[in-house]
């Protein structure tokens, strides 16, 4: 502007020196940086009233772009409302039990008839393993008559078991626990070393039942200690493949007396157990689940499941909640760590592309499945609770801990925090990361849009040989009416329910791509073109009067503009003129501000304004709504041509 107007066209220097620094301050869009960390404030409130608690404020966009959800099953695509259905021993009896929840209440059946579990030594046994080894406790709350779980959901499930079971006091051994061995995703078992009322020392051992089964040598039959057969092993084993294919969690129970000496029990004296048999527990999937994997299969987001858990259980709960479903027979619908241990890199890595359920997975498998995931490029959130797995947290892109159940190394390891625990919020999460990347990019299209046509219309004017279209002041105060409340306006959007029909992003888009590029490029030719016809049409009643014109038309056309930017693809008519009220509001008071500060004589003196008439106004206001117009016939050809493109 400088160039041209000082050296070509010979204007004077202090007129085109102001013109042109502040030209330059509109042109800049100095709002951006703040505007932008507005969009992310919003949109981290909103995912915090959707329960996604935001730790890292840059998350909240690289959520929007997540290509794969890998997600742990027990809690998060589970009620986490644990209750023990089935028992049974090694030598092959099984009890159904009933009852519902954390309550103590339910009896034992057997062959459809209520028993007395006491009238039984092995499954007494049994009970105190599952009582016993537990951290867990039920509190009763007397005047709502309601019971809550205090600890690991697996352990209250145990606990409740063994009081339904008739042990007197759940924990009879308590007050003589000499120490305790928490329940490991690595180790998969858990161990208690108890000190019997006659004194004799005993280790109570749960866990998983393969590992547990393994770690036995021996069972409790009729009174006696038999070896533990072949044939005893297969019966456990085909009953565990049959609970877990009905997507019940199978846990193992085992003990060992030990000697009077010990103390302590580590990971290596769990071994050469007494096997007491094992228990099936169900934990029905959260019924929003569905709906939310549903979502991410048409917002293009793979899930997968990545467990600790049995594969039974694991494909059992991943047909129910659509996780898989219309797999491909060709396609390896689940792996355990066993199966991928053995694979090579090249196959590990196509494993890892075809496969959602991985089970009986240690922390340290689910790290390497997220790291080959990301080098093929893809952008992944992961859930996790233990301090295992804070490794795996902080490699993947979004690392989400859960709130409730989890610990806090994995929170601290996060970025996202679930207060609910619950898939469906990280699905919600992503739909606001998608809201604020759509809202950046609309904000930046807008500032840009504006800002241009401000700049072509005073350098054209300048190059053509007249005097500058607008003042230094104008200039000035045009970017603060158009700029101060719209942008800021636009990103409040709220997405119009869209946001998760289309693919995610990739790492290679741009703000400014191809498909936009056409639109903001006409719609600055079109400002223009509109200020240009004015500035013209009122030159012969003086500049003054040419310049509050032409400035009255640019301060509408970007209000205009703003219904444009609220939506790429929508027309504004379809997702609601009132729907954002923000904008709503900036259009109002902007343009109350435009009127006014022309017509009040304070002002038309100081930004040496000429008043314009009411139908001048009104004119002016009309035209400038083509850049609305254009805008959504734009939209328009655009739908219709991803319609051909469709069909
Ligand atoms: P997930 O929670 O995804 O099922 P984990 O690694 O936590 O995976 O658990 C693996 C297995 O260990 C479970 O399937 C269950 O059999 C057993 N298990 C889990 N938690 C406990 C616990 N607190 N006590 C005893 N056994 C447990
Ligand atoms: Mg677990």
């Amino acid at each position: 502007l400088f160039v041209t107007g000082y050296f070509f066209r010979g204007m004077e220097i202090n007129e085109i020196m102001l013109a042109s620094i502040a030209a330059l301050v509109s042109v800049i869009p100095e709002g951006l940086p703040a505007v932008l960390s507005i969009v992310l404030a919003i949109g981290s409130h909103h995912m915090a009233r959707r329960n996604a608690i935001i730790r890292e404020f840059t998350s909240v966009e690289t959520l929007g772009s997540v290509t794969t959800i890998i997600t742990d099953k027990t809690g998060t695509l589970t009620q986490n409302m644990l209750t023990v259905k089935k028992v049974a021993l090694p030598d092959g009896r099984e009890w159904e039990v009933s009852g519902e929840g954390w309550s103590p209440v339910g009896s034992f059946f057997r062959g459809g008839e209520v028993v007395e579990p006491g009238d039984d030594p092995a499954l007494v046994r049994l009970l105190q393993v599952a009582g016993n080894s537990n951290d867990a406790s039920i509190r009763h709350d007397l005047d709502t008559g309601t019971y809550t779980l205090v600890g690991d959901p697996t352990e209250g499930a145990l606990l409740v078991l063994a009081r339904k079971g008739g042990l007197p006091v759940a924990r009879q051994m308590e007050g003589h626990r000499l120490d305790d061995l928490p329940f490991s995703s690595h180790a998969k078992f858990r161990a208690s070393l108890f000190q019997t009322p006659s004194g004799e020392k005993e280790i109570l051992v749960s866990g998983a039942p393969e590992k547990i089964l393994a770690l036995s040598g021996r069972m409790d039959a009729d009174g006696g200690r038999d070896d533990l057969s072949s044939e005893d092993r297969k019966r456990m084993e085909s009953l565990i493949n049959e609970w877990s294919g009905r997507a019940m969690r199978v846990i193992g129970l085992a003990w060992k007396r030990v000697a009077a000496d010990h103390e302590e029990i580590e990971e290596s004296d769990v071994r050469h157990l007494v096997f007491a048999g094992i228990i099936g527990m169900i934990d029905p999937p959260r019924p929003e689940v569905r709906e939310a994997v549903m979502k991410c299969r048409d917002a293009g987001i793979r899930v997968i499941m990545a467990t600790g858990d049995h594969l039974q259980t694991a494909m059992a709960i991943a047909r129910e909640t659509g996780i898989v479903g219309e797999v491909s027979p060709d396609v390896a619908p689940a792996l355990t760590e066993a199966q991928l241990g053995v694979l090579d890199e090249r196959e590990f890595g196509e494993a890892v592309r075809s496969t959602h359920v991985f089970a009986r997975l240690t922390p340290a498998m689910k790290l390497r499945i997220c790291e080959t995931l990301q080098d093929q490029g893809e952008l992944v959130a992961m859930t996790g609770d233990g301090v295992n797995d804070a490794p795996a947290l902080k490699k993947a892109d979004v690392g989400v801990a859960m709130g409730v159940m989890g610990t806090d190394v994995a929170r601290e390891a996060s970025r996202v925090v679930l207060a609910d625990d619950n898939f469906s919020t990280i699905v919600n999460a992503v739909e606001e990361g998608r809201i604020v990347f759509a809202n950046a990019r609309q904000t930046s299209y807008f500032l840009l849009s504006t800002n241009f046509s401000e700049i072509t219309i005073l350098i054209s004017l300048v190059a053509m040989g007249y005097p500058i279209a607008l003042t230094a002041t104008q200039i000035l105060w045009l970017n603060l009416v158009t700029d101060g409340l719209g942008d800021k306006a636009l990103a409040a959007e709220r997405g119009h329910g869209r946001v998760l029909l289309e693919k995610p992003l990739t790492k290679k888009d741009q703000i400014l791509n191809k498909e936009v590029m056409p639109f903001l490029l006409g719609l600055t030719i079109l400002m223009t073109g509109l200020a240009l016809g004015v500035y013209f049409h009122f030159l012969p009643a003086g500049i003054d009067k040419a310049r509050t014109a032409v400035f009255s038309t640019m301060a509408f056309s970007q209000l205009w503009n703003l219904l444009n930017m609220r939506s790429m693809k929508q027309s504004v008519f379809a997702i609601g003129i009132f729907s954002n009220p923000w904008v709503v509001m900036a259009f109002v008071i902007s343009a109350v501000v435009q009127v006014l500060i022309i017509e009040v004589p304070l002002f038309v003196s100081l930004f040496g304004f000429f008043p314009l008439s009411g139908p001048e106004f009104l004119a002016m206001f009309a035209l400038s709504s083509t850049v609305l117009w254009a805008g959504e016939a734009w939209k328009l050809f655009g739908r219709w041509v991803r319609r051909e493109a469709r069909s």
